[in-house]
C-alpha cells in the first residue's frame, strides 16, 4: 500500500464533560496505530470497539496508541487498550498518565488561586466538581508499555512516518503527530474549528511549585504548526479542519483582541487576576470562574511580555499595574 493512501477512521466516542465527545483517529493497516483513546468509561469503550467493528477491525490488532496530551478525554482508556492489545502507548516525557497530583502541589495551586483573588470557597467547590470529574481517570498502564517522547521523533504508521512535534500551551504535555507525505496533522487539542482552546491553569509537571506560561507557548506552538505544510487537519473535537495555516491567523487574531480586551479592563480598574476575569467574563458558575482565572493569568503573561502593564506577583493578593 501506497503511504498516505491508508484509511484514517475517524472514532466518535462519547464523554461525561461538556466538551461532549471527542475524536480517537484509527490509522489502518497491518499494523494499525490509533491517536487518542477516549475516557475510561463502559459506554466509551462499548463505542470504540462497537465503531471498529462495523468497519471490520479489531482492537487486538492495535500496534500502537500514540496520545496528544494526558487530558482523560483524550488519554484516559490507555492503559485499558494497552491491557486489551498489548499496543505500545506513546507520549510525551512529561504526561502524567493516571498518576495524581501530589496534595502538596494541589495545595501549591490552591495557594496561587487565593492570590489571584479568587474566594476560597469557590476554590473548593471548583475542586470538589474536578475531584468528582477525577473518578473516571484511568489506572496507570505498566511502565514497559509505555514510549517516552519529546518531540522531533519519527514514529512508524500506516501513513508513513508521523513526525512528533512537541505543541504545549492547551497542555503542557501536548504533542501534535504529522503525517508529511500525506499532508495530514493531528492536531489533539491544540487547533479546533470554533473556539481558541484554553491554557488551564497547569501546574509544571516538571516541577509542580511553578506555573509554566502557557498563552506564551501556545503562540510558539501555533507558528509551528502554521508553516508545518498540512493540507488538513483531524483535531481532537469537531470536525475537520481544512485551512490550517488560515486557522492560525484566525487563532492569533482572536488572541490579539482578548489580549487588548483584558488590557482595557486593567486600565479599568482591575487589580486582581481575579478582579480582572470578573471584568472581562462577567459572573460564572465556580467551574467557569476557575477556567476565567486561568485564561486571565495566561494573558497576564502576554500583557508583561508586551510591557503593557506590570504585574507584582509576589504580593498578596497579586497586584496588576498598568504601565503609563
Ligand atoms: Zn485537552
Ligand atoms: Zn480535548
Amino acid at each position: 500500500m501506497h503511504a498516505g493512501m491508508c484509511d484514517v477512521i475517524r472514532l466518535e466516542l462519547p464523554t461525561p464533560f461538556p466538551v461532549g465527545p471527542v475524536n480517537a483517529w484509527w490509522l489502518d493497516g497491518p499494523e494499525p496505530v490509533l491517536i487518542d483513546t477516549g475516557v475510561h468509561t463502559p459506554s466509551s469503550l462499548e463505542a470504540l470497539e462497537a465503531q471498529l467493528a462495523a468497519r471490520g477491525r479489531r482492537l487486538g490488532d492495535l500496534r500502537r496508541i500514540l496520545l496528544t496530551h494526558d487530558h482523560y478525554d483524550h488519554a484516559g482508556a490507555a492503559a485499558e487498550l494497552h491491557r486489551k492489545s498489548g499496543a505500545e502507548i506513546c507520549l510525551h516525557a512529561r504526561s502524567r498518565l493516571g498518576a495524581r497530583w501530589s496534595p502538596e502541589e494541589l495545595a501549591e495551586l490552591g495557594r496561587f488561586a487565593a492570590r489571584c483573588g479568587l474566594p476560597a470557597e469557590v476554590l473548593a467547590r471548583a475542586q470538589a466538581s474536578f475531584r468528582r470529574a477525577a473518578r473516571v481517570v484511568a489506572p496507570s498502564p505498566p511502565d514497559g508499555a509505555l514510549a517516552r517522547l519529546a518531540g522531533g521523533e519519527r514514529l512508524p504508521s500506516p501513513l508513513g512516518p508521523l513526525e512528533v512535534l512537541a505543541t504545549p500551551g492547551h497542555a503542557p504535555d501536548h504533542l501534535c503527530f504529522l503525517a508529511r507525505e500525506a499532508g495530514l496533522l493531528f492536531c489533539g487539542d491544540t487547533l479546533l474549528a470554533d473556539i481558541t482552546p484554553n491554557p488551564i491553569l497547569h501546574l509544571d509537571p516538571e516541577d509542580g511549585f511553578r506555573r509554566r506560561p502557557s498563552l506564551l507557548e501556545y503562540l510558539a506552538s501555533l507558528e509551528a504548526l502554521a508553516g508545518c505544510g498540512a493540507r488538513l487537519a483531524h483535531p481532537g473535537h469537531g470536525p475537520d479542519l481544512p485551512d490550517v495555516a488560515g486557522l492560525v491567523v484566525r487563532n492569533l487574531e482572536f488572541i490579539r483582541e482578548r489580549q487588548a480586551t483584558f488590557l482595557a479592563a486593567v486600565r479599568g480598574g482591575a487589580e486582581t487576576p481575579h478582579a480582572l476575569a470578573r471584568a472581562v467574563f462577567g459572573e460564572l458558575d465556580v467551574t467557569g470562574q476557575f477556567l476565567a482565572l486561568s485564561e486571565t493569568v495566561a494573558y497576564l503573561d502576554l500583557l508583561e511580555r508586551d510591557a503593557s502593564l506590570e504585574v507584582e506577583w509576589w504580593r498578596d493578593p497579586i497586584h496588576l499595574l498598568p504601565a503609563r
